[in-house]
């Protein structure tokens, strides 16, 4: 098998959108392209209404689909794609962040009537930050919205990015006509058929050549030739490497659910988007193309049998070949660990493998050893960076209501917490525990999980906190640190790995904090590089 031909034909991906834009469904259709499934319906919507927060079958359900669809893996044109499930709902960011630090590039669906939503702008942001390379979808162009440069103005402004359009919609709603593909100079008519598997299209160079008015009709191709006009004189050429660094977006318009400019998407996707790239160890960048294996933990999953307590271990593969029943080393337990059933996975279906590559994802079954942000390798001690933790939002004591279950709720709570559900705070004074989390939802997943699956039982306390703040100082003998431990001791805590935290209260009480101890960085992130 060759190597480098095996890592240039894959992609792997993350679709990023606010709940309800069409993520869903956009991954349905491009599963329809790699033949993966043979009709739309096959990935199952893992999202959670608001009104169904209290509802444990809601918690079940997200937890069991999710691992079906964490990866869905096709092929398409002899491209190997790997597409990285993202949660939209807000209570699950954290994931959603995780998962970005395993794409190798992502595609952002926004809707066309509603534009910019919230979660799009923090998801960007996380993407903008590393600069990966973003493909942006406009979708629902069968419905009416706003208008296209206008979308085009709130996707730079909102979003902080420069986009060039690869495609341009003819008409919108009630009068869309189709798509102009400006990639691949053709036109595609729409026909509301959400059946098609692909559509034709209609090879289009010169658009100032009169079939245009035959095919879409006199003011349609007026209006169409402004509007390429318009494009061509106000948005860059599409530029292959400034794509690539981050720093220019192509847009796509389409509808998703009427398969309608998903191909073109695609199409364009697998000739332009990354194959797996180098990536940054605390030790040293490395390539994919190394022949050494080395690979991070992004995601980890509970099984859904309480009778099997095991959790499976996504890892994402950065380099060298991951193969069945070779020992790789663990490097935050520095020991060797064999692996008799990795899993990979295909459409919605995993399967055991033997060798991975590089973008690939494996699934490992773990009894235990793994946490989120661990590293494998063939022997070689590196350490991945930059799985995030941000500071939550809510914070509450947890107390245990069983005395007889100490050591197993303790034992729940370390796994859950290895598991990245919520964060883990010990206050230095007194050695009690705080939960911190994202979303009220999780509280209720601890409880019940801590239950069902660890037969323990915890009850929750209020801690007003405002936020976490990660404690970093260049010097620990410093009499200015030593004096805001002494004075703040009350709002110190240590994280799961052991790193200085100040749960400061109030805004207020972290602006005084803030300028009484300039030499303290405090930092709302930990890790985020
Ligand atoms: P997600 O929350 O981002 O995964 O969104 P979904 O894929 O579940 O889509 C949300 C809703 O929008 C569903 O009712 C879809 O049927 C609908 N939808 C998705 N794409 C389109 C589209 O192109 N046109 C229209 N009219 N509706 C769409």
């Amino acid at each position: 098998m060759d190597f480098e031909k095996e890592i240039a034909r894959r992609r792997t991906f993350g679709i990023i959108s606010h709940p309800d834009a069409g993520k869903t469904t956009l991954t349905e259709k491009l599963l329809l392209f790699g033949g993966a499934i043979q009709e739309a319906g096959a990935v199952k919507n893992n999202k959670i209404k608001k009104s169904a927060t209290s509802d444990f079958m809601e918690i079940e359900r997200q937890r069991g689909i999710s691992v079906a669809t964490s990866v869905l893996a096709f092929i398409y044109k002899d491209k190997k794609i790997n597409i990285l499930d993202t949660p939209g709902h807000k209570d699950f960011a954290e994931d959603t962040f995780r998962t970005l630090t395993a794409v190798d590039s992502v595609i952002v669906v926004i809707d066309v009537a509603k534009g910019v939503e919230e979660q799009t702008e923090k998801l960007v942001e996380v993407c903008r930050m590393r600069n990966i390379p973003m493909i942006v979808f406009i979708n629902k162009l069968d419905r009416e919205g706003k208008d296209a440069f206008d979308l085009l103005d709130e996707v730079e402004q909102k979003l902080g990015l420069s986009v060039t359009p690869l495609s341009f919609p003819i008409g919108m709603g009630f009068d869309f006509k189709g798509i102009y593909n400006i990639y691949e100079k053709n036109i595609n008519l729409f026909s509301g058929n959400s059946k098609q598997n692909i559509e034709e299209t209609i090879a289009f160079t010169d658009i100032e050549s009169l079939e245009l008015e035959n095919i879409i009709g006199e003011s349609a191709a007026a209006e169409l030739r402004d509007n390429l006009e318009l494009v061509s004189g106000v948005y860059p050429e599409f530029d292959m490497n400034a794509y690539l660094n981050g720093t220019q977006q192509p847009v796509f318009f389409g509808s998703a659910l009427n398969n309608f400019g998903v191909r073109e998407l695609l199409d364009c996707f697998i000739d332009i988007a990354p194959a797996p790239r180098a990536k940054m160890a605390e030790e040293r960048l490395v390539e994919s193309d190394e022949k050494d294996f080395s690979g991070f933990v992004f995601k980890i999953h509970a099984n859904m049998d309480p009778k099997h307590r095991d959790r499976l271990a996504f890892i994402k593969i950065v380099s060298g070949t991951f193969e069945r029943n070779k020992p790789y080393l663990h490097v935050r337990h520095d020991k060797k660990l064999k692996f008799s059933s990795p899993n990979a996975f295909f459409a919605e279906k995993k399967e055991i493998v033997d060798i991975s590559f590089p973008g690939d994802i494996v699934g490992l079954h773990d009894t235990g050893n793994f946490k989120i942000g661990d590293t494998l390798t063939n022997g070689e001690k590196l350490n991945y960076r930059g799985i995030p933790s941000f500071s939550p939002e809510h914070f509450r004591y947890i107390n245990n209501a069983d005395p007889m279950k100490a050591k197993q709720l303790g034992k729940g709570i370390d796994q859950l917490m290895d598991e990245g559900v919520a964060q883990l705070f010990t206050l230095e004074m007194n050695g009690r525990k705080v939960i911190g989390t994202v979303g009220a939802l999780q509280y209720e997943v601890i409880q019940y999980r801590l239950e069902h699956e660890y037969g323990a039982k915890c009850t929750y306390e209020n801690f007003p906190v405002y936020k976490a703040c990660w404690v970093e100082v260049d010097d620990p003998n410093h009499e200015e640190f030593k004096e805001f431990k002494r004075v703040k001791q009350k709002f110190l805590a240590q994280d799961k790995r052991g790193q200085l935290v100040f749960l400061a209260d109030s805004a207020f009480s972290l602006q005084m904090t803030q300028q009484k101890y300039p030499s303290v960085t405090l930092r709302f992130t930990s890790e985020l590089t």
